[in-house]
């Protein structure tokens, strides 16, 4: 069985599309299907690497180094599917592609175009990823709105393989809005206007995914259905969530949707079993305590900006069936004349410096983790955020008042951060970042040790600088511990502060690993350590 599942979106961007496409592949695999997650971006960027936080939100990293849009961070929550680059294919890339196969002669003369030769390399690279023998679906999520002259190529090759592979071996789900106007009323039309846009370049969708504030009832779904040539049954109400993202996939459950897909797809499965999905549920609805963590970064005010770590604590949190209340602080309150840690993070439990570039806002962390060193805060710092540890510890133990990343200041005399010799002529940016997963040794008994349950660890990297190796002597002399490393002892990867109830740096990205029904043993730990501190507080 290969079948394929192509997600659209109609009416406007943000409306979950990434969200369902993850919760489809939840519902199949509570089928006991085996599913392959795909996200195609209509941009021209080759990935999301160089792009800004500001543009884009996170970057999600996979295992095989690769730079990519945040929805896969999604699939990685929902699915049990494996994550690399493969999953996520932008214009960019099939560009290149085709270009590179030209110049090399690889048409034989032909005159190269976008129909077939940009469609034919879209739909390869679809084909490609459902090609293992044991995976029975792939769901294609095309990123943009039906409409947008950036997506044409990739609808073109997603109704091309519907023709080619007929429609129960490839059905199409579309994602649109039910707006409410004044006076409550829910309002049909700008989704007939998406599906007949969609119906223009040849998809009749076989499911509408319908957002709304509240739950579309009977008779609207009969009129959507009489508009739009989609059965009844296929006319799912994606109403808010009442209390998590993570009960999209029971909701869909209870309309039916698997069900009806199956049917679609003419397969044969086993009863769903959503018991991990209805625990998770639970657990957030039900909590036994709670805690306030305090995240100090740039880029706050966005709330796509650090996707997975906010995932990742929140599932620290079911994991400890505790409510975690993130307080985001710009680092660049702490650095405000007279600005007073003990006043910005007061009622913080416990503090995380997430990853980031640049050199704004880095003393106002450094002030953050002073602060959590001193107090007895548990911290937790992830890639600048260990970083900054170093940076920290060097200023304030070390007494080196100028010690910095030369990231931040090249002519640092104690650049305690720092380049490795063969990366300092780059001047490459895309891809040329320390990316990917990586080995990790922990000191027997250190905290990250004891939270992983293991002394060896893989995690993913992304960033160019690291601890630098000659003053590891003086870190280790005045207390710091050198709690990881890599397997050749090379690179620090983890630091810990010494009589510190749990502070911990780490130079990878733990959160994109992190599961609603797996939390991430980091995670957990650190959600554990805040909660002791939480209840001494009180
Ligand atoms: N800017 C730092 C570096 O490049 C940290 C990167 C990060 O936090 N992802 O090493």
């Amino acid at each position: 069985m290969k079948k394929l599942v192509f997600v659209t979106g109609g009416v406007c961007s943000s409306l979950g599309k990434g969200i369902t496409a993850s919760s489809i592949g939840a519902l199949l695999e509570s089928r006991g299907l085996s599913v392959r997650m795909m996200k195609i971006d209509p941009y021209l960027n080759v990935d999301a690497g160089t792009m800004s936080p500001y543009q884009h939100g996170e970057v999600y990293v996979t295992d095989d180094g690769g730079e990519t849009d945040l929805d896969l961070g999604n699939y990685a929550r929902f699915t049990n599917a494996p994550i690399s680059k493969a999953n996520s294919i932008t214009t960019g890339q099939i560009y290149r592609d085709v270009i590179n196969k030209e110049r090399e002669g690889r048409f034989l003369g032909r005159t190269v175009q976008v129909v077939p030769h940009i469609t034919d390399e879209i739909k390869s690279r679809i084909l490609a990823l459902g090609k293992e023998p044991d995976v029975d679906v792939t769901i294609v999520e095309i990123g943009g709105t039906v409409g947008d002259m950036e997506s044409i190529p990739f609808l073109e090759a997603a109704r091309q393989l519907i023709h080619e592979q007929g429609r129960s071996d490839a059905v199409s789900v579309h994602v649109t809005l039910v707006p409410e106007v004044a006076g409550g009323e829910l309002k049909t039309k700008p989704t007939q206007h998406s599906v007949k846009e969609l119906q223009e370049v040849g998809i009749q969708p076989d499911v509408l995914v319908c957002r709304s504030d509240v739950r579309l009832d009977e008779a609207l779904r009969r009129k959507l259905s009489a508009f739009t040539n989609v059965e009844y049954e296929g006319v799912i109400s994606a109403y808010d969530a009442p209390t998590t993202i993570y009960e999209l996939p029971l909701v869909f459950h209870e309309q039916k949707l698997d069900e009806f897909l199956l049917r679609k797809m003419n397969v044969e499965s086993r009863h769903a079993n959503l018991s991990a999905w209805t625990d998770v549920v639970r657990r957030i609805r039900e909590p036994k305590r709670s805690l306030t963590i305090g995240m100090v970064g740039k880029y706050m005010e966005l709330g796509d900006s650090y996707k997975s770590v906010y995932a990742a604590l929140q599932h620290g949190g079911i994991a400890n069936d505790a409510a975690v209340d993130i307080r985001r602080v710009d680092s660049g309150a702490l650095e405000e004349p007279g600005a007073d840690p003990a006043v910005i993070l007061a009622g913080i439990d416990a503090i995380l410096v997430p990853g980031g570039f640049g050199q704004r806002g880095i003393n106002g962390m450094v002030a953050a983790a002073r602060y959590a060193r001193e107090q007895g805060l548990p911290y937790l710092g992830i890639c600048l955020g260990m970083q900054i540890m170093a940076i920290e510890w060097g200023r304030n133990v070390l007494g080196w008042a100028d010690a910095d990343s030369t990231e931040f200041n090249q002519d640092t005399p104690h650049p305690v951060v720092s380049l490795l010799a063969d990366q300092v002529n780059i001047k490459h940016f895309g891809g040329t970042m320390r990316l990917g997963s990586n080995e990790s040794i922990f000191a027997k008994s250190s905290h990250a040790a004891v939270a992983y349950g293991s002394d060896t660890v893989s995690e993913r990297h992304r960033h160019r600088y690291e601890f630098t190796n000659q003053y590891r002597s003086d870190y280790e002399r005045t207390g710091m511990k050198i709690a990881g490393t890599t397997r050749d002892g090379e690179l620090v990867e983890c630091l810990e502060w010494p009589d510190h109830p749990w502070g911990v740096g780490v130079q990878f990205h733990p959160e994109f690993k992190s599961r609603p029904v797996a939390p991430h043993p980091l995670f957990s730990a650190f959600i554990k350590a805040g909660l002791e501190r939480s209840a001494a507080r009180a």
